[in-house]
């Protein structure tokens, strides 16, 4: 098929992308939302990078509309991101070790990069993403500084070259500029000083963080660009001295704009948080402010049963990064608890162990079958709608993620014809997707209505492998 590229590679520099495009069709053989449920034949129509329309069993189709064969879904929502830990794939599963080992060899990475290799390697794990039907990432960002901790001549560099990677690589991003002011929770719970690689992660202190965020210039609703909007993190209770949280919570108040933090990935950092403040993680941050229906805790891994009341009872988003937590030997969280009590599960795939948002799914169900010898925790759809709708929301886009007109017009479509996938039938094909299929199945995805890949091609990136390969080569070597 051809594929229409116009202007500059990636998402337009300026100007709404939503704006001035053409009507255009796409006929899904099969396609599934929350909404919709699964339905044959559905027909999507989109204008100014919107759904205009939606049909299930269209009978009257415009010939020029694009056929797409396969599992037609809304385009994913990658909720957690550290985009430089992608060099770490592979060169950290030689030896024994922890979260902690780990943590040094990702931090040998952190301190090489600047602002343009981070530009290079960003864009091109971006582009993997995209391949793998993301398409919208939270990149999760505490690289603000030079190696040193001196502030670049534009403080937000860092964060401007992820913003450029995503609209190079054509997926939407939310920013989430990340708090960090801490080098962590010693056993007696005193707060440490930053350190090492740790130094370019640092502001002065929450207002400091603050004023940086602001001069990241968002709108009133917190947009930065067409393809870009921001969210802040705090980044740990490690990393966050109570008294600062507030700030970090002011400031996401004034944009409506999301809140992530990470929460209880480490059964040490629960026992340092309560030797320091009497109190765990999710409860320290509730305290703080920094706990409702625009946060996300991150991991959620080791939760005491009250700390999954207090989350999911303020309609906390809980992000399952199962791949990353695995990798990392931190534990298997209590995913079904976490939804009963009122939390929207979403995905990561965090560390980028792997990129595989439909891995990232049926391991939340599979890891409750390995802690509870039963099956069936959670349905195929329940699992879908965390990489999708829910993913987006507590992303600040609350637009995407649904087949309904006016919704952004973000979709990815997954063969059911490839060796993973085929025999899968029209009933139970959205079980075999997120039951059996991987990101090397998806062929298709569109982004505010224009094609990102097409035919299982980047239609920006020419050669993803090799950007990948010269990326991660500068970063390592
Ligand atoms: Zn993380």
């Amino acid at each position: 098929m051809s594929i229409p590229v116009s202007g500059p590679a990636g998402w337009p520099e300026s100007g709404q992308p939503e704006s001035g495009q053409p009507q255009r069709a796409w006929l899904a053989e099969l396609a599934w939302s929350p909404a919709l449920g699964l339905r044959t034949d559905v027909l999507l129509e989109a204008a100014g990078g919107r759904l205009t329309a939606v049909v299930p069993d269209a009978d009257q189709v415009p010939a020029a509309a694009t056929r797409l064969p396969g599992l037609t879904m809304p385009g994913l929502a990658n909720a957690h991101s550290h985009a430089f830990h992608r060099a770490l794939r592979g060169v950290t599963q030689s030896a024994r070790g922890t979260f902690w080992t780990w943590r040094e060899r990702m931090y040998e990475v952190a301190d090489r990069l600047d602002p343009d290799s981070y530009l290079a390697l960003a864009t091109a794990v971006y582009a993997e993403m995209t391949l793998a039907g993301v398409s919208c990432v939270g990149e999760f960002h505490y690289l603000h500084h030079d190696p040193g901790g001196a502030r670049y001549s534009d403080p937000n560099q860092m964060g401007r070259s992820l913003i450029e990677a995503a609209r190079r690589a054509g997926l939407r991003i939310t920013l989430l500029d990340t708090c960090y002011l801490s080098g962590g929770l010693a056993a007696d719970g005193r707060q440490q000083p930053l350190e090492g690689a740790q130094l370019r992660f640092g502001d002065a202190d929450a207002a400091d963080w603050a004023a940086r965020a602001t001069a990241l210039a968002p709108n009133s609703v917190g947009q930065l660009a067409a393809h870009a909007r921001v969210g802040a993190a705090i980044h740990s209770v490690r990393a966050v001295p109570p008294d600062q949280m507030h700030e970090v919570v002011a400031w996401t108040q004034n944009y409506g704009a999301p809140l992530h933090a990470h929460v209880s990935e480490q059964v040490a950092e629960n026992r340092a948080c309560i030797a320091a403040h009497r109190a765990t993680p999710a409860e320290v941050l509730s305290q703080a402010g920094a706990i409702g229906p625009r946060s996300t805790a991150v991991h959620a891994t080791h939760l005491s049963g009250s700390d999954i009341e207090l989350l999911g009872g303020s309609r906390c988003h809980a992000c399952f990064c199962p791949t990353t937590e695995a990798d990392l030997a931190d534990g298997i969280g209590p995913a079904r608890s976490l939804a009963d009590a009122g939390s929207p599960l979403t995905l990561g795939s965090d560390s980028h162990a792997v990129i595989d948002l439909l891995e990232e799914a049926r391991r939340v169900e599979l890891g409750e079958r390995l802690v509870t010898q039963e099956r069936g925790h959670f349905t195929a759809f329940e699992l879908a709608a965390a990489a999708t709708v829910s993913g987006h929301a507590s992303l600040g886009w609350p637009e995407a993620g649904e087949f309904v007109p006016s919704a952004l017009a973000d979709f990815c479509t997954v063969a059911l014809d490839s060796p993973r996938t085929a025999g899968a039938t029209a009933a139970t094909a959205l079980e075999s997707v997120i039951f059996g299929a991987s990101a090397a199945d998806v062929r298709h995805l569109v982004v505010a209505g224009r094609e990102v890949v097409a035919d299982g091609r980047h239609v920006l990136v020419p050669d993803v492998p090799a950007a990948l390969s010269a990326a991660i080569a500068a970063v390592l070597h």
